[in-house]
């Protein structure tokens, strides 16, 4: 999740009949394209260039030129996405077509045309962002508050079951003061969808993906239902480990309390690998001790990352990329840390913004920013319209793929390790991974399946927190800690749901980078277990990689998909294949326990 964040979108759909003395011409539609297509990059160069200077020297006013910048690309793509609709039903060639497509979709959310109601649900989206942001929780008094990042260590670290969940009710209690908006949000930014054409906002949203919103949904489904197996065993794996630390605030075979797990959203589980960790399973290396042992400094640290593509076949990164990057947090500034990969200008100028430790988490982060940086530069060829990756869920899965390949022989050919270990030593590498990249699909899946719901009017105000309890409890088996009620709103103790951000682009990502992984280790001929799998050093792996990063945005998915993997659907089997011998330690552990909820 390190990609420089694109900028909201908001659609008033205003202006729709201002179409013009006469009828448009599909000339007049390349035309229209074709200047939308220039500004917008210019403006979003410029917005990039503000938003590089604030994130590595934030200052007030760095913060006010970037607002600023920001601003004014956002105010032109929503204008033309507006016009853009006055070519609808004309017959058009397919690149124009995709391209004002593509214009449209571009919206996350569309204000209703009256200018009021407009007005309105501006305020009320920045309302609850704002109110996310400034959530606290306070125990004893206004010293004592605490803010989302202190939260998060706490969830990580206490195993004190009194404080974890004290925690995570304290942190609950910021969203019901947003439950009214809420509503009215959905009201308004369904209206907006609808007057767009769509039958409402969670449509709009299942639009961006090449194929019939409501067929779409079903995929999903079907995904979840190829790796459910491999989830209810590692849950019933986890529930019984926790059961043996806390006694019976866990039961025996019913849902997980939320509040341990964690994570404040028990989205991911990898925090309580201590408490879970299986016997013997230590792979007898640590990346972190292997890297300080050979003095490795940060620039060591990125050619190694560089090589791993360069081994593929691609092209080094450009001297700028060394010039203009941030690799080091600087002693006399403040500067944004989170790591992220940015291309400056669409054209040659790629960066990365880190502030690199010397540590294995490093070496992985690295591998996966320059995954979005390679996916930046093969698609730079393209009209601006494409180059993105070919859906949301692309870009994430490219970069983590790249970091599944970093296995123990990766690393001998690095000479950072001797020897690697056997793979009876695989199962606690699997573990972690399961606990993070697992435990969060079903997470994942219920934000938007909620969100969905609620948009199309299924889920009414009045069920909204007791049905978002019965879809975390059928897809994850988890429970909230506290009795909840209608006076609780839980799910806006999240941030996407607070700031309308979509989150299906998660799912797919998770879904998808075990899918890449797979086809490209057959690529590169390995036949090994798929967990040992390192595509590193193959130019066919390349190849096929390249294949699919340079067609940017500018097909169908499933189009790139083919390229990559020889399917044109998603197929989350290559997660199964993968934890295989995970699946197999924890079916012995469960022998004789009970599994599911
Ligand atoms: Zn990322």
């Amino acid at each position: 999740m390190h990609l420089r964040p694109s900028l909201a979108l908001i659609c008033a759909a205003a202006a729709l009949a201002a179409c013009g003395p006469r009828k448009p011409t599909p000339e007049d539609a390349r035309k229209f394209i074709d200047d939308a297509e220039q500004r917008l990059l210019l403006l979003g160069i410029d917005s990039a260039r503000a938003d590089w200077i604030k994130s590595t020297y934030i200052t007030d006013d760095t913060e006010a030129v970037a607002a600023k910048l920001d601003e004014r690309a956002i105010n032109a793509n929503v204008e033309y996405a507006k016009n853009a609709t006055r070519f609808d039903g004309l017959a058009l060639d397919p690149v124009t077509a995709r391209k004002l497509k593509l214009l449209k979709l571009s919206l996350t959310i569309a204000t209703p045309a009256d200018p009021k109601e407009s007005e309105e649900l501006t305020r009320i989206t920045a309302s609850m962002e704002g109110a996310y942001g400034k959530g606290k929780w306070c125990p004893s008094g206004p010293e004592s508050c605490k803010d989302i990042e202190d939260l998060t260590k706490i969830m990580a670290e206490s195993r004190d079951p009194k404080l974890l969940r004290d925690a995570w009710v304290g942190w609950h209690a910021i969203s019901p003061p947003m439950r009214k908006d809420f509503v009215r949000y959905v009201e308004l930014a369904n209206k907006g969808a609808r007057e767009l054409g769509f039958k409402d906002n969670g449509a709009m949203w299942r639009s961006q993906y090449d194929m019939p919103p409501d067929d779409f949904a079903k995929e999903l489904d079907r995904l979840w239902e190829q790796v459910r197996p491999l989830y209810v065993s590692l849950h019933a794996y986890v529930r019984a480990r926790l059961r043996a630390k806390y006694g019976d605030a866990v039961p025996a075979s019913g849902p997980i309390p939320a509040d341990l797990l964690g994570n404040m959203w028990a989205q991911t589980w990898d925090n309580i690998y201590p408490l879970v960790q299986p016997p013997n399973a230590d792979p007898g290396y640590d990346i972190t001790a292997l890297l300080k042992k050979r003095n490795t400094d940060w620039k060591q640290m990125v050619k190694y990352g560089e090589g791993f593509f360069v081994s593929l076949g691609f092209d080094p990164l450009p001297q700028t990329f060394w010039e203009r990057s941030m690799f080091q947090k600087p002693r006399d500034r403040d500067v944004v840390c989170h790591a992220s990969a940015w291309d400056i200008d669409t054209q040659t100028d790629l960066r990365l913004k880190m502030c690199i430790q010397i540590t294995g988490e490093d070496f992985l982060t690295i591998h996966h920013e320059l995954g979005h940086n390679f996916y930046q530069r093969a698609y730079m060829k393209l009209p601006p319209s494409f180059r993105n990756s070919a859906n949301d869920g692309f870009h994430e899965a490219v970069g983590d793929t790249i970091a599944l390949s970093i296995t123990p022989e990766y690393l001998v050919k690095l000479g950072l390790l001797d020897r690697a270990p056997d793979t009876s030593k695989d199962i606690g590498l699997l573990m972690r991974r399961a606990l993070e990249k697992i435990a969060f699909l079903p997470f994942a899946l219920v934000i938007d399946q909620w969100r969905w719901k609620v948009f199309s009017g299924e889920i009414p105000p009045e069920k909204y927190n007791e049905t978002w309890w019965q879809l975390r409890e059928k897809y994850e088996g988890i429970a909230p800690p506290v009795n909840r009620t209608e006076n609780d709103f839980d799910p806006g103790a999240k941030y996407h749901v607070a700031a309308n951000v979509p989150y299906m682009r998660y799912f797919l990502a998770d879904i998808l980078q075990f899918q890449f992984h797979r086809a490209l280790a057959q690529a590169a001929s390995c036949t090994g277990p798929l967990n040992r799998c390192s595509i590193y050093g193959s130019k066919e792996a390349g190849q096929r990689l390249n294949a699919m990063l340079e067609m940017g945005q500018s097909q169908p998915w499933q189009d790139a998909l083919e390229k990559i993997a020889g399917t044109r659907q998603m197929d989350a089997s290559a997660i199964r294949d993968y934890f295989a011998p995970l699946q197999t330690w924890l079916d012995a552990q469960n022998q004789g326990k009970p599994t599911g909820w």
